[in-house]
């Protein structure tokens, strides 16, 4: 009723039939054997080929699809889970809450599309869901005749590539980028892995395009880094002067030279041109004079044992490892004399904006997408449309209790987790990073209550999703930081195939002894009657327990493996579990659910949502409460004077909560001035990619081009071609006759042409004579090159052609990657306050652009027309 009535407020009336239309078809094929059902794939396929009607094709593949659903996992698919495939399938993105299944809606539009014969990818956060969601979904494409495949961090591209050409494939978004990047650094056709990038459904969409867009991925190699001129740098800056040299711009955190500045440097670097992209200095100065005025050891950095470690000026939490990038990690290193370590030079590089772009289809499904609905639409044109929940949702948010210090708010934190401790309600504590979440953890060691602590490093997040599944157990306290678990449900009373699996796993180490910890005292003793059923000899030895254990637990009965006794006694305990954690969960309803606690607005309301969302899953009760502090981050920040004069005048005792509209409003302003000031760097990071990612496509499809030619002489010879055609461009302008002789030798130097034709025989012919006269010399030059080599070794000027045409795009491709760079920055300064740098940057761009693709004709005509020695190939 309540889905129904909100598809007619949104004037869906259109899905609402389709829907029903699904579900009788569904329906209809309940009869038929699992090899009828099978057989609807080719139907399908054919009426597809066949153009017949596409909605009669949507609704049976929907429907055989959710048939299928339900024979593998006994699972009958809800109408809204029907509504959200209909909305991915029109490349949106459906916003559905956590827990309203999205992992099975996805199997709707990936069947269709398939059959469509488009390739289908799946894109997850991590790689334990791809796992978890390929091993789930392939349950159900067995019944189909459709084939899954999965891509881990950890394949070959031997693997990749057999993963890659399955029908539906799933794999992080980390592991498509890198794949891509890869694929176009290639040196053999036969070493591309991925296939068309045809149809993407994209699980937790705003994390991937809008939390992970804010960097760019990046593939690099060791570079020659000048160490020497950020030193250099650093002297000059010191001789500079704040006004008179240079001026700072505090609230865009920019530094520029004066005219006077700008003299003074290029009078002690003995140069007339600071900016020079050929011996660039600009960005050296500018990044000395940052690390000078803007940033502050202790506030910005700290130095630990002579590494320069960033501080997050945000969230205050010291990141490891991390270093700024484009040569001002150098300078702050030169200031605070330490090693000074050589920057990666980038080989390639694609925002993952750019990346997403390339598909020709591309929804995403998420539970928290709405707020960012401006960002997802003008950068990916993706719509988002909500999805009802399947049941109402009774989830109470309560009002947010704001401390005048941090202590304070942490003590009532505290004091929250006590209480529901001590009523047996689960909880879950959201902390904005690792830092504050073992502070309260300690906190919580001291009151002694037992709690899981989650901090979403990547080799944890297996065994976070497992704790996540089971935070909704009685009395769970689970503190966990925003990324951690995400993707996982918290089902009230625990899971209980999570929770049978960890039993049966944990008893099998145990009689193998490898386990000491296991208690089994914990477990009912039912389930305990079961689990000494197992003996040594029921399971092969010296193997991945895991691994040994889902595979038996998976296995499809057949006639042969009626008697799998694990999967026996796995589901006789399973039995149990679900009658235990049935009669929990009743009782955590009656204590009114999971309850959710904030203990920091975060960075954007959306990911308040995706915590507060945590509750109330499924129409289950629960609620959340954000406590916050006039300390916070967020207020101390972005909360302006307002605050400041709040928390002078403010005179209560410390430990009641203050309530205040003032404070309310500014808060909420706060929020968005973070998330305005974070959709900015991401729109910037996007337009500027942009110019390059028109670049990058044209180079990667001219590289594609060569990799896939049989017969690289006619790209050669094209090269040669275009490559007169300029230089004759040139010549046609040319007034003096002494300017046509050096570009006649110019052309004859680069075709390697012998000096007996005359140049002069060449100025007394038209322009059109000589250019027929230059291609034909192109070609018998290079017959004769083509002759001599192939006495040398036949087939080695094919080698050589491929070799030079991919060594020099690369190359020059990397060069202008890292000229862009150079270009980027300098331009900023050098138009400051005149013209929008942005178009500055796409003309500047372009005409790099230009002038790289000449160069790498010309040198790639130079050296093949001149390759002599026998190179060793390989
Ligand atoms: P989401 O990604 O939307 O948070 P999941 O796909 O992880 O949700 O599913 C959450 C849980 O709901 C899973 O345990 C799944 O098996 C279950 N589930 C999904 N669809 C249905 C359904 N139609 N009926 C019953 N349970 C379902
Ligand atoms: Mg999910």
């Amino acid at each position: 009723m309540h889905m129904f009535n909100l598809l007619k407020n949104q004037n869906n009336r259109k899905f609402y039939k389709i829907i029903d239309q699904v579900n009788n078809f569904s329906n209809l094929l309940y009869k038929y054997s699992d090899n009828e059902l099978k057989k609807l794939t080719n139907k399908i396929k054919i009426k597809i080929a066949n153009n017949e009607n596409e909605s009669e094709i949507l609704i049976e593949s929907f429907g055989t699809a959710k048939e299928a659903i339900r024979r593998a996992l006994g699972l009958h698919l809800f109408d809204v889970q029907i509504l959200g495939g209909l909305i991915l399938n029109e490349g949106k993105i459906a916003e559905m809450k956590t827990g309203e299944g999205k992992t099975l809606v996805a199997i709707l539009p990936s069947y269709l599309n398939t059959l469509q014969g488009k390739n289908v990818h799946i894109i997850t956060v991590n790689d334990y869901l791809a796992k978890r969601d390929s091993e789930l979904v392939k349950k159900v494409y067995k019944y189909l005749d459709i084939s899954v495949g999965l891509i881990q961090q950890s394949m070959n591209s031997k693997e990749r590539k057999q993963e890659y050409n399955k029908d539906i494939t799933y794999i992080t978004n980390n592991e498509l980028g890198f794949d891509y990047l890869r694929d176009n650094m290639a040196i053999n056709i036969h070493d591309i892995v991925q296939s068309k990038l045809d149809f993407a459904i994209i699980d937790e969409v705003d994390s991937i395009l809008i939390d992970e867009a804010r960097t760019p991925l990046i593939i690099s190699g060791p570079s020659e880094a000048p160490i020497n001129k950020y030193i250099i740098s650093y002297d000059i800056s010191k001789t500079l002067y704040k006004n008179i040299d240079y001026e700072i711009d505090e609230k865009a955190r920019n530094i520029i030279l004066t005219d006077q500045g700008i003299l003074k440097c290029e009078n002690i670097l003995n140069t007339n041109n600071l900016y020079s992209l050929n011996n660039p200095w600009i960005q050296y100065i500018l990044n000395a004079l940052k690390a000078k005025e803007l940033f502050l050891m202790n506030v910005h950095y700290i130095v630990k044992k002579q590494e320069i470690i960033i501080v997050d000026e945000f969230t205050g939490r010291i990141m490891e490892g991390r270093r700024w990038s484009d040569g001002l990690h150098q300078a702050i290193e030169a200031k605070e004399k330490v090693e000074i370590k050589p920057e990666n030079q980038t080989l390639a590089s694609i925002t993952y904006q750019n990346l997403f772009l390339l598909y020709r289809k591309l929804s995403g499904m998420t539970g928290t997408a709405k707020t960012e609905e401006t960002e997802l639409d003008k950068i990916y044109s993706l719509e988002v449309q909500e999805i009802p929940t399947n049941k109402k949702c009774k989830r109470k948010d309560l009002a947010d209790l704001v401390y005048k210090t941090e202590y304070n708010k942490w003590k009532a934190i505290a004091n929250e987790c006590y209480d529901m401790y001590t009523l047996g309600r689960p909880t879950l504590i959201g902390t904005t990073n690792v830092e504050k979440s073992e502070f309260l953890a300690k906190i919580l060691d001291e009151f002694n209550i037992p709690y899981n602590l989650l901090n979403a490093k990547p080799e944890n997040i297996a065994r976070e999703a497992e704790i996540i599944t089971q935070a909704g157990r009685k009395s769970a306290i689970t503190i966990s930081t925003n990324m951690a678990g995400r993707g996982t449900d918290i089902i009230l009373g625990g899971n209980p195939y999570i929770m049978t699996k960890i039993v049966l796993c944990n008893y099998i180490l145990d009689i193998f002894h490898l386990n000491k910890t296991y208690n089994s005292k914990s477990v009912e003793s039912n389930i305990k009657t079961q689990l000494n059923k197992i003996t040594t000899k029921d399971i092969k030895t010296n193997l991945n327990i895991e691994h040994y254990i889902e595979e038996e637990i998976n296995s499809v009965s057949n006639h042969k493996e009626k008697n799998n006794k694990i999967q026996n006694i796995y589901l006789e305990i399973l039995k149990e579990y679900k009658i235990l954690f049935n009669k929990e969960k009743q009782e955590i309803l009656k204590l009114g659910g999971l309850h959710v606690i904030g203990t920091e607005r975060h960075e954007s309301r959306r990911i308040d949502n995706q915590l507060k969302g945590r509750a109330g899953r499924q129409g289950d009760i629960g609620s959340s409460r954000f406590f916050l502090s006039l300390e916070d981050n967020l207020l101390r920040i972005f909360g302006g004077e307002k605050i400041v004069n709040l928390m002078q005048t403010l005179n209560i005792d410390d430990d009641t909560p203050i309530e205040s509209t003032i404070l309310t409003k500014s808060l909420n302003s706060a929020q968005k001035k973070v998330e305005a000031y974070f959709y900015d760097v991401r729109k910037q990071l996007f337009e500027y990619d942009e110019v390059i990612n028109n670049q990058r496509q044209a180079i990667y499809s001219e590289r594609r081009r060569i990799l896939k030619s049989k017969f690289t002489r006619d790209c050669i010879l094209e090269y040669g071609e275009s490559t007169i055609d300029e230089i004759l461009n040139l010549y046609k302008n040319e007034k003096t006759t002494k300017g046509k002789i050096i570009l006649i030798q110019k052309i004859k130097q680069l075709l390697s042409i012998n000096d007996k034709f005359l140049t002069n025989d060449i100025l007394n012919m038209k322009i059109e004579e000589v250019k027929h006269f230059l291609y034909e010399q192109l070609i018998i030059t290079y017959d004769l090159r083509e002759s001599y080599m192939e006495q040398l070794r036949p087939g080695l000027i094919r080698q050589l052609e491929k070799y030079y045409l991919l060594q020099q795009i690369d190359k020059a491709w990397q060069e202008h990657l890292e000229k862009m760079v150079i270009l980027r920055e300098s331009i900023g300064w050098r138009s400051y306050g005149q013209q929008d740098p942005l178009i500055e940057y796409k003309n500047e761009g372009f005409q790099m652009f230009i002038n790289m693709v000449t160069y790498i004709r010309q040198t790639v005509v130079y050296l093949t027309m001149r390759s002599r020695l026998i190179v060793k190939p390989e």
